[in-house]
């Protein structure tokens, strides 16, 4: 679907009650096994947000730019990004199943970074020994095809020092229909442990398509990272509510991040002071295990900066 005036349709809204446009350069895309998890007739759906293109998003606001986590500077081979020690993220594919508004890759530069089918990033992974992990990023990786994938995921398995294959997807909470049979038996066939990083922001995205994916990942180990985002989960119920729902599905809360300021998404933004809050009311009513840590990138850091664990 990347149709605005279709998308309004199907949830029954009009252009004017919504602020939406066309005309951003970044193109609205969502698949419609999520569109049926959002509420008709509803301007403030948190799912809508997510990936409606508002006229919001042409404001221009001093401190946002295209790059702010100065993602250019750590690219050490077309495609391998080595910011934090023993761990490499790959750019697996240039392309996402939904295009989130308040993506920190909007304006990355894919093109420049696509792997050909020998995978030349991985060569930059086999010559540094002290690289642990390898994660799997994007655009999502579950974007490859099936075979595409298998490929590369056993290039990596080759590779005698990597300890963890990490995949970072936003696949199975938008298309639950993409965690096939054939996609575990790949990430099953390998040595290594695999751990799945997956992104939901909202309880309401987690519907029994989902539960039934994640169920079929059980056995590999589960963490979620959301953003934190004005207007559709920065309110402690509806937080609390997406870790409950998260754990019943087999999967822990790892990240809670703080909008990057990256151009196109100032509206998004919740302060540093009002984030902290969320998280003591948070932290007050769920377990230690249940309450994600909140976090920042903060570029020149060695690791992304905690703002807050799970104690108060
Ligand atoms: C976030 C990130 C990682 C992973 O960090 P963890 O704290 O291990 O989840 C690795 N590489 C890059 C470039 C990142 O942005
Ligand atoms: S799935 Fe992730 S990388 Fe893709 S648009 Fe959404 S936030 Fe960005």
């Amino acid at each position: 679907m990347t149709a605005v005036g279709e998308l309004l349709d199907l949830v029954g809204l009009s252009t004017e009650q919504v602020d939406a446009t066309q005309e951003t350069g970044f193109a609205l895309r969502v698949p419609r096994p999520y569109i049926a998890r959002m509420r008709r007739g509803d301007p403030y759906d948190p799912l809508l947000r997510q990936v409606l293109p508002t006229v919001q998003e042409s404001q221009s606001v001093a401190g946002y730019g295209v790059d702010p986590l100065r993602e250019s500077a750590a690219v050490v081979d077309s495609g391998l990004l080595h910011k934090y020690a023993g761990r490499v993220l790959l750019i697996a594919a240039g392309t996402c199943a939904v295009n989130c508004r308040y993506c920190f890759r909007r304006h990355f530069p894919y093109a420049e970074h696509r792997q050909g089918s020998d995978f030349p990033a991985l060569e930059g992974v086999r010559r540094d020994a002290t690289i642990k992990e390898v994660i799997l990023s994007g655009g999502d990786p579950l974007m490859l095809r099936d075979a595409h994938f298998a490929t590369l995921v056993r290039r990596i398995a080759d590779i005698d020092h990597v300890r963890r294959i990490r995949v970072h997807t936003r696949l199975p909470v938008v298309i639950p229909q993409r965690v096939t049979a054939a996609l575990i038996d790949v990430l099953a066939s390998l040595p290594q442990q695999v751990v799945i990083v997956l992104h939901f922001n909202h309880g309401n995205e987690i519907d029994a398509d989902c539960v039934r994916a994640l169920t079929a990942l059980g056995r590999f180990t589960l963490l979620n990272q959301s953003v934190l985002l004005r207007g559709v989960n920065d309110d402690a119920d509806v937080l609390v509510e997406l870790s409950e729902r998260l754990f019943a599905a087999g999967v822990l809360p790892y990240y809670l991040h703080m909008p990057d300021a990256v151009a196109g998404t100032a509206h998004f933004d919740v302060s540093e002071a009002e984030a902290k809050a969320l998280h003591r009311r948070m932290a007050a009513r769920l377990p230690g295990y249940l309450t994600p840590k909140l976090v920042r990138e903060t570029p020149g850091l060695a690791a992304k900066e905690l703002l807050a664990s799970s104690g108060i």
